[in-house]
């Protein structure tokens, strides 16, 4: 019998075989006027690899076949390995050869910070859990730095383009991999709290063997060579340097219990692990590892806000997509004005967030001057808070411009919605970064200043921008009690002036005005499209996604 109910049409094709960095007007042009421009090529190169279909569907593949945790081999003996999906394994070699874990410390020239951070933006539109281990290592290579014997030991594997996914002792290995371990079941914000506790084997100190005792309630990718754990000395937390393997052969006696069964980041494993007398190496000054371990958060901060621009410039694309070849009541959608207003918003967002990641990338180029320090130290948490938060809302919203067909999991709409939260949880959530904010500007006052003066010079045509700017002076004077009640409200007012002031020194000015009025405009910015108009929303859906 031949017949057919009905022929499917309207369904949009899937997007693949598109070069993430050649289509991406905004990321282009600031490549190539920065520091960076000597790696445009390459970009161009990763942004063709990532965009192939094989290369999408890895994303996909390694959130569908989640990592399996293995306590014990058949003969009862304790393994703690967690098996993953070719697929993860794959995108980790990506990252590595892209040097996604090391750029700016294994080649230290001008540039390299953006160039890194452009590299891992394009990544991060690809699949978001295997970044997890490639930031924790990026970050704590500055860290191992400060450890010359130590440093010496890893260096060749930590800078390694190789991707070994062994589970063998590190004399045995290609490259190596790093995690973090702070938090704990009773605190992960006030680490303070931690109760495991390091008993020096020897000699006591910076450089010397411990044996650890305790547990981590948040142990992500357990499979890492090493981590860095922070455990209590007589002297008060200190940091130490735990491998998975011992230095004689044998298995590290660090014990995973389970894996978490997470919302999204399904790809990445995070654990909940026992230590019971694990060997360790101190780093850093003996009671001082929550300065030590926090150094390391200004990189991994930035990979937040990265990572969520990153998803967002993802869900941007593929709704313009969809709008483009939807039709709904005789019209594409991307063609219905209202269907505008909302793409258009969504992509002056993304378009804000990625040259505020861009602009901090850049200070990380020149820690020693004050006001990229101010960028660095008072806007990163600021940003963390802000773009994090804002991907919640934006994966949200461009779901919806995918209809019934956003909400389904055999489409990349709801991997995103899943994998946003995240970002703004871990690394210290979104009143932690508030509070971080203004414990800076208290460290760098002066910095800060300079800061504000030279975000008033661009804003000086805008009396709006130059209120919020005068705002920001006065709330400072508040008594801290009050200051830190509104330490959302003042971390919200700060982000948005340094937004517009980097889309009016670089979008065209048509655009950068759009961004501006709407974000200071009380009406807008509840939900999105809520732009008023006349709005130049061809111009800004073009600029966002050539057609
Ligand atoms: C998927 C995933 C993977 C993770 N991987 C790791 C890892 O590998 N290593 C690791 O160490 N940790 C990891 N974490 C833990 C993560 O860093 C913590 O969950 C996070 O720091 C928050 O700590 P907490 O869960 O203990 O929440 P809490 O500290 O209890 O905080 C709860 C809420 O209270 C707020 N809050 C805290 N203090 C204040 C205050 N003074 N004023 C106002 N509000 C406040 C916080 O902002 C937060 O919203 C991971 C978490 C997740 C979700």
């Amino acid at each position: 019998m031949q017949w057919t109910t009905h022929e499917v049409s309207n369904q949009v094709p899937d997007l693949h075989d598109y070069n993430l960095y050649s289509s991406d007007t905004v990321l282009q042009a600031a490549i190539q006027d920065s520091a960076a421009s000597w790696y445009a090529a390459e970009l161009k190169h990763l942004g063709a690899e990532l965009g192939t279909q094989e290369t999408l569907q890895l994303g996909q593949l390694a959130n569908q076949h989640v990592p399996e945790l293995q306590t014990h081999d058949r003969f009862g003996n304790r393994i703690d390995r967690v098996d993953f999906h070719p697929s993860w394994h794959r995108l980790l070699g990506m990252q590595r050869h892209a040097q996604l874990h090391a750029l700016p410390w294994a080649q230290p020239r001008a540039g390299a910070h953006i160039a890194r951070t452009a590299a891992y933006y394009l990544q991060a539109q690809v699949e978001s859990g295997s970044l997890c281990p490639v930031t924790m290592t990026y970050a704590a290579i500055p860290l191992l730095q400060q450890e010359p014997a130590l440093f010496a030991t890893l260096q060749e594997k930590l800078f390694s383009l190789q991707h070994d996914e062994r589970d063998l002792p590190l004399a045995e290995k290609n490259s190596m991999l790093i995690g973090m371990g702070m938090t704990e079941k009773q605190g992960g914000s006030d680490v303070r709290s931690n109760t495991t506790v390091a008993r020096p084997l020897e000699t006591a100190g910076r450089g010397h063997a411990y044996a650890i005792t305790g547990h981590k309630w948040f142990f992500s990718a357990p499979m890492c060579d090493a981590h860095l754990v922070l455990a209590r000395t007589e002297a008060g937390p200190s940091c130490f340097f735990v491998p998975r393997w011992r230095p004689d052969g044998s298995k590290n006696t660090i014990l995973i219990q389970r894996l978490k069964d997470k919302l999204g980041n399904r790809s990445n494993s995070s654990s909940e692990v026992e230590f019971q007398d694990a060997y360790g190496v101190m780093v850093g000054e003996d009671g001082r590892g929550i300065p030590t371990i926090i150094e390391m958060a200004n990189h991994t901060r930035l990979d937040c806000v990265i990572g969520s621009a990153g998803l967002m410039r993802n869900a941007l694309v593929q709704a313009i997509h969809h709008a483009r070849h939807r039709h709904a009541f005789g019209l594409p959608l991307a063609e219905q004005a209202l269907m505008q207003n909302v793409l258009a918003d969504l992509a002056l967002e993304s378009e804000a967030a990625t040259r505020l990641m861009l602009r901090l990338a850049q200070a990380a180029e020149a820690i020693d001057d004050p006001l990229q320090r101010a960028w660095r130290r008072v806007v990163t948490p600021a940003a963390k808070f802000w773009v994090c938060k804002r991907a919640l809302e934006f994966s949200g919203e461009c779901m919806e411009v995918w209809g019934g067909n956003g909400y389904v999991e055999n489409a990349p709409m709801a991997r995103m919605y899943r994998e946003a939260p995240v970002n703004s949880i871990w690394e210290g959530s979104g009143n932690v970064m508030c509070l971080d904010v203004l414990r800076a500007i208290a460290k760098e006052s002066d910095a800060f200043k300079l800061l504000l003066d030279s975000l008033l010079d661009i804003a000086l045509e805008h009396k709006g921008l130059r209120e919020l700017i005068a705002e920001l002076r006065t709330d400072l004077a508040l008594p801290a009690a009050q200051q830190e009640m509104q330490a959302r409200r003042f971390t919200q007012r700060l982000v948005l002036v340094a937004q517009s002031c980097l889309m009016l020194q670089s979008a065209p000015p048509e655009i950068a005005e759009a961004f501006v009025n709407s974000r200071l405009d009380a009406e807008c910015g509840r939900v999105f499209g809520t732009l008023a108009t006349p709005l130049p929303a061809q111009d800004i859906l073009q600029r966002a996604w050539p057609a």
